[in-house]
């Protein structure tokens, strides 16, 4: 009985007793193992340290010129690496104020105001004269019979700004009316219109590339209130004197794409189809006088470049 009650020294493998021939060896056995783990153990602390080291040895040198890389591969077309280093950060621009019907807003730190609220120096009638529109309250006004005005200065590509508003109440009657235009290069109508409940032909309603192509959507607002173009151009080019690209014209209207880069297809006309002429490099930009008493405020234009 006493025997089965301590099972262990049956194995006849206990320390210090005369049946533990092997425990020596198999300590010795034991504590091999153990440093073979401690080495181990070593062995993977020290590789995963060492890929530590090295990846930040690699990411400083890839960041040793400033923020970004010199060993990613090129762009294609471009001087630049992917993320390159080196390639110039934009210039800093101020970015303006939103308009309300109240009061027009502020424009970008670096436009070139063409209209104020005050001064029309910069525009000109069609002979080169003084622009004889009327200047009140902030806005600029049609002169019925004082023809168009374009300003002095001449542009390629541009981003345009301009706020118009057509007269209230509506004239009496079935009649077209709220008649303008922005006339980008000098040639290229970009129509001002009533069009909130107005109808007339859809490639002559407000935001319509006169004769070419409607406004994708309508975002007329009421008679009598400000409304806005934003627009993106860029002119055609042309190669001895043979056009290569079509101009280009992008417009918001009140916030809402209505022209999405739209290539045009010619010089504005009615009741025939638009052609191209060279006209060189830049061009006004033209107010049409259609005789309706149309204001216009806060117009700016940002000249547009490639990138360096
Ligand atoms: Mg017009």
């Amino acid at each position: 009985m006493g025997g089965q009650g301590v099972p262990w020294r049956r194995a006849g493998a206990c320390y210090g007793e005369p049946g533990f021939a092997g425990s020596e060896s198999i300590n010795h056995q034991r504590g091999n193992s153990m440093k073979t783990l401690i080495l181990l153990i070593l062995f993977i602390a020290a590789f995963i340290i060492g890929g530590i080291l090295l990846l930040g040895q690699a990411q400083s040198a890839q960041h040793e010129s400033g923020m970004g890389y010199e060993d990613t591969p090129m762009l294609p077309g471009s001087k630049w690496h992917v993320h390159d280093a080196k390639r110039p950060q934009p210039v800093k621009v101020t970015a303006g104020t939103s308009s309300t019907q109240e009061r027009a807003g502020l424009p970008p730190s670096d436009a070139e105001v063409l209209f104020d609220g005050q001064d029309i120096s910069k525009w000109k009638n069609a002979e080169g004269g003084p622009a004889h529109w009327t200047v009140r309250d902030g806005y600029l006004e049609v002169a019925p019979q004082a023809g168009d005005i374009s300003t002095r200065e001449q542009f390629g590509d541009i981003q345009l700004h301009v706020e118009w508003r057509t007269p209230s109440p509506l004239k009496p009657g079935n009649v077209w009316q709220g008649n303008s235009g922005v006339f980008l290069f000098g040639v290229y109508e970009l129509q001002v219109f009533e069009s909130s409940r107005n109808l007339i032909y859809a490639d002559g309603q407000a935001g319509a590339i006169y004769g070419q192509y409607p406004p994708l959507v309508n975002p007329s607002r009421d008679p009598g209130q400000w409304q806005v173009y934003d627009i993106i151009f860029n002119p055609a080019r042309f190669e001895d004197g043979r056009l290569e690209t079509p101009a280009y014209i992008t417009v918001f209207q009140n916030g809402v794409v209505i022209q999405n880069h739209t290539a045009i297809m010619g010089e504005t006309g009615h009741r025939i189809l638009p052609r191209y002429t060279d006209r060189g490099p830049q061009g006004p930009v033209r107010l049409q006088d259609h005789g309706d008493l149309i204001r216009y405020r806060n117009i700016w234009v940002r000249p547009l470049k490639d990138r360096d």
